[in-house]
């Protein structure tokens, strides 16, 4: 069999290897159980207690205040496009049970691709009532790409929206909300309207940077949502951070008027059977479970984020290094750049497939953009280790020099 080779894809994508290890015999025996972790029953104590555990990893990595439930669900980050539609929407009806409909508003930040796409979502299940609070198109360099974060000063907030949407890390385009709250990239948590009580009904899709730094105001949100297959674990598990005033009957708010919110999309109902309404993706709930223990070992956040912002500024490094002699192009704006997912073109007849076939005869895959965008993308999550990086970084200087 061919050897593992270095894997910068984009998701599904690297998980640690000493992990694969362990599921590998998990697979077959599941904690001393006798029966593999596949075979095994959902309402099992042993898996009952491997699910809770896996949450209270969550809560102490990430800091998760007991304002907040975590719960684990499946269809991935599509399902919650529509689920924090249907909820946030319920939950809306009934805090303001005599707003006209044409009230009941939905902001959309768009800042890339899947920004967008939940917010075709959102037109779909709640029509006119979704609207974009700001377009990052507008400000980009060529008027259609998604190259940026906006500067606050651009953003507008309805008076009283029933959810606030924006997807911290967009996954095809490359562009990230800058960590530093100080930065004019920075998302606008201070321009957002408040509810009576001060609360924010703040949707998150942290999907491509789950767990790897930490999450700024977390206890602020209504909603954080992520696929657990860039950061943490395999697809077929989605891990959903919800505040408890989002946990609402919604089948009261349907009897005014809400939208019906199917069962297995109820935030309230996961939430009262602990993530057991329905039989769970165990095999990527357990994968998911090693590998948060994994980074509690190595130092959870903290040590993620530290690695991954010294990844990503050696490989913007490189880039940089490449346009100045113009062999290469970033595609993001300055303060914009993710550090999970790096996007950049290759200049010159031929040159991409020429980069794409060294890096893959130097044991790199996973580097070719997303089909839409084209291009390279380069995705750095926690498992792709800083020596990883490196020997892409390597082989981009010699890239560069040979282009010379
Ligand atoms: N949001 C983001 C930021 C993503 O990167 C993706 C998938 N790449 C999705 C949502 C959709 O996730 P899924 O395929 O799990 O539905």
């Amino acid at each position: 069999a061919t050897s593992r080779v270095i894997n910068f894809g984009a998701g599904p994508s690297a998980l640690p290897q000493p992990v694969l290890k362990k599921a590998a015999q998990g697979l077959l025996n599941f904690n001393d159980t006798g029966i593999g972790i596949a075979e095994l029953s959902h309402r099992s104590k042993e898996f009952v207690a491997f699910l809770s555990n896996a949450e209270s990893h969550i809560r102490t990595q990430l800091e998760v205040p007991p304002t907040h439930s975590i719960l684990f669900t499946q269809g991935g980050g599509t399902a919650q496009f529509s689920a924090v539609v249907l909820n946030l929407l319920s939950r809306h009806r009934l805090l303001f049970p005599d707003l006209a409909d044409d009230e009941r508003t939905m902001d959309y930040v768009l800042t890339g691709s899947w920004g967008k796409k939940a917010f075709d979502e959102a037109k779909r299940l709640g029509g006119a009532r979704a609207r974009v609070a700001v377009d990052a198109r507008k400000y980009s360099k060529d008027n259609v790409s998604f190259d940026n974060v906006p500067l606050h000063g651009e953003y507008a907030f309805s008076r009283a929206p029933a959810l606030i949407y924006y997807c911290e890390n967009e996954t095809i385009d490359g562009v990230q909300f800058s960590p530093d709250p100080t930065a004019p990239t920075s998302f606008p948590f201070a321009l957002l309207p408040r509810e009576r009580g001060g609360l924010l009904p703040l949707v998150g899709d942290h999907s491509s940077s789950f767990m790897s730094r930490p999450i700024p105001h977390l206890g602020e949100h209504a909603v954080i949502f992520a696929g657990a297959q860039k950061n943490v674990g395999p697809a077929g598990l989605t891990i959903l951070i919800v505040r408890q005033d989002c946990l609402v009957d919604v089948d009261a708010a349907a009897k005014l008027g809400a939208i019906p919110v199917p069962l297995c999309l109820s935030y309230t109902t996961l939430a009262q059977s602990k993530s057991l309404h329905n039989t769970p993706s165990m095999l990527s709930i357990y994968i998911t479970g090693l590998v948060l223990e994994y980074m509690k070992e190595l130092g959870g956040i903290a040590y993620y984020e530290a690695l991954n912002r010294r990844k990503a500024e050696k490989v913007y490094a490189a880039i940089r290094a490449g346009e100045e002699v113009g062999v290469f192009q970033g595609k993001v704006q300055s303060g914009s750049g993710s550090w999970m997912n790096i996007v950049f073109n290759i200049l010159g007849d031929g040159a991409e497939a020429r980069f794409l076939a060294g890096a893959e005869k130097a044991g790199m895959k996973g580097l070719k953009g997303h089909r839409s965008v084209g291009g390279i993308r380069v995705s750095l999550y926690n498992a792709v280790t800083e020596a990883n990086a490196d020997i892409l970084v390597q082989f981009m200087e010699k890239f560069v020099s040979e282009a010379n």
